[in-house]
């Protein structure tokens, strides 16, 4: 399965679980400590550990949506 991946900058309060659950897709900025996906990384990806990130986001920030 391949997902899009986007992250709601509004909600995401950068507690960075993301990062821990997928460190190659998720990263947080350093000027606003919000989560970004990674430049260059692509957005569709078949990946375990992505769907971990979104189940572990404590704000819900993360939204995968099939393709
Ligand atoms: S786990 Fe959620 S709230 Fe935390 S940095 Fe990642 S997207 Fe933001």
């Amino acid at each position: 399965m391949t997902y899009r991946i986007e992250v709601d900058a509004d909600l995401c309060s950068g507690y960075g679980n993301c990062v821990v659950a997928a460190p190659d897709v998720f990263d947080l900025d350093p000027g606003t400590n919000l989560a970004i996906v990674k430049p260059g990384r692509p957005l569709l990806a078949d990946d375990a550990a992505l769907r971990e990130a979104e189940a572990d986001c404590p704000a819900r920030a993360i939204r995968l949506t099939r393709r």
